[in-house]
């Protein structure tokens, strides 16, 4: 017989919320003084500020500033209760979510469910491309990337063959939106100011690095001004940028790309390639969708009602990277507000003396779009004011500091980045053979 699903005792609404990312968690803390309880399902067991994973693939700062565990997040929070454990299945029709955990599962019954399991990596139907370029979305990602870095310059000191070094020493970073400019920036900082003098057979300003993209610009949501100058800035650092250029295949050794205008097929050599191009919603949002009758898009995201309820199902929310709405753009703030907004509307329906309107469509506040460069360099865009500079930087380290989760990681990151406008030490250059290896092992022995 099929265990009865799980629910908190005491007969309060249920509130379910997969995904303790940006959307999920702000919708938890809202409903902090509601009368719910809250049951929040995560796969990983911390909170991830993906905006900041490129200094920890570059040593600038460490794993645990940009990722608290989700359980001490929420120790304060006495309706909320986390479950570490990936959502397998959801069931509209039964009002079911199940959770697993290696061999531990559990279903639970909700009264209202927020789904906001974000997005993944996208190699555009070329998963083999991920064994040799990794993305940058989880913690996972960020750390094995940093070890093939560090890896690269390490194998460098131990050769004398000249093509094998500039082979080694050869960087490759695919997608130039905010993620690839970023990174990009970051590793030449490394190569022409952090190790500058660390190796005693090489400089490490002799890396070359290129940024690849299929578009016609630098950062193409900032506008062709912003994408020129952010262009600009990565060839001042010494940053090869080549755009119109069509990846066709990566492999152990190379990248290959087609000029979208003369046709031309080059192929570049190097050791590190890092993907930065594409994502694609949770595949919970096409679960949902089919079983909902709505559309989801070629990246997954499912098409949502204004109030970003999902078909006839006015008790489930999607919330962040995983919506198609009014062509939102997949970054924090769509998640932190919608999240709000969700929760918002689910406190209405629960307090009885609510006069709120609990289909209120959602409203989003565009509070703009920052990349930072390289150091005092960054570009930000507000509506049509465009920053450039030091000022857009200092905005940028401000904001982001001010949005991490915590105290001691606030006060420590920013230790951090003070450490390393004096010094150009970095704090973090560590790396194990775990982190370069497990995952290619791991995916290799799971294939057997
Ligand atoms: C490298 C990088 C840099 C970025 N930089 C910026 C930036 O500068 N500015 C900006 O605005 N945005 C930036 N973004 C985008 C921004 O991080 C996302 O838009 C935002 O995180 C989306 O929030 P979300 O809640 O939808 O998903 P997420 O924050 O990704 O959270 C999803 C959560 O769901 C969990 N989950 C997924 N599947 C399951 C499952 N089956 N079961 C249980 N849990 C599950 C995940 O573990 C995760 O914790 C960046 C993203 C990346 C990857």
């Amino acid at each position: 017989m099929a265990e009865t699903p799980y629910r908190p005792t005491g007969g309060r609404h249920h509130v379910v919320v997969i995904g303790a990312g940006f959307g999920g968690l702000n919708a938890v803390k809202h409903l902090k003084g509601a009368d719910v309880e809250i049951t929040l399902i995560d796969k990983k067991n911390h909170h991830l500020f993906q905006p900041m994973l490129y200094q920890v693939a570059t040593g600038l700062i460490s794993a645990g500033e940009i990722a608290p565990s989700t359980r001490q997040v929420l120790r304060g929070q006495d309706n909320a209760h986390f479950v570490n454990g990936e959502v397998t299945d959801i069931n509209l029709e039964k009002q079911t979510v199940t959770a697993n955990l290696d061999e531990f599962e559990r279903t639970f019954a909700y009264d209202s469910l927020i789904i906001a399991a974000g997005s993944g990596q996208s190699y555009f139907g070329n998963d083999h491309f991920a064994e040799f370029a990794p993305g940058m979305k989880t913690l996972d990602d960020a750390l094995e990337l940093r070890a093939r870095i560090l890896s690269a310059f390490e194998k460098a000191e131990l050769t004398d063959d000249p093509a094998e070094r500039e082979r080694l020493l050869t960087f490759v970073i695919v997608g130039a939106g905010p993620t690839g400019v970023e990174l990009t920036g970051q590793i030449a900082e490394l190569a022409n100011r952090s190790l500058s003098d660390a190796y005693s057979n090489y400089g490490t300003s002799a890396a070359k690095i290129y940024l690849l993209d299929g578009a016609p610009q630098v950062l193409p949501p900032f506008g062709k001004r912003l994408g020129r100058k952010a262009q600009r800035s990565l060839e001042k650092l010494g940053v090869d940028v080549r755009l119109n250029a069509m990846v066709t295949n990566v492999d152990a050794d190379a990248v290959t790309y087609k000029d979208m205008k003369t046709e031309e097929i080059t192929t570049i050599a190097g050791a590190t390639k890092i993907w930065s191009a594409g994502v694609s919603a949770s595949p919970l949002g096409k679960l949902v969708a089919d079983q909902a009758g709505v559309e989801s898009d070629r990246a997954g995201r499912v098409s949502v009602n204004e109030d970003l309820t999902v078909g006839e199902y006015s008790n489930v929310y999607i919330v962040g990277d995983m919506i198609s709405l009014n062509r939102l753009p997949g970054v924090a703030q769509v998640a932190i507000q919608g999240g709000t907004h969700a929760a918002k509307l689910i406190e209405a329906k629960v307090d009885e003396e609510s006069t709120a309107n609990e289909k209120e469509a959602f409203d989003y506040f565009d509070r703009g779009s920052m990349a930072i460069i390289s150091r005092f360099n960054a570009v930000m865009k507000i509506g049509k004011t465009e920053i450039t500079g030091l000022p857009a930087w200092l905005a940028w380290l401000g904001l982001h500091a001010s949005y991490l989760v915590g105290f001691r990681n606030r006060f420590v990151t920013v230790f951090n980045w003070l450490g390393n406008l004096v010094s150009r030490d970095r704090g973090h250059l560590n790396f194990t053979l775990q982190q370069r290896d497990a995952r290619n092992i791991i995916n290799k022995a799971n294939e057997k």
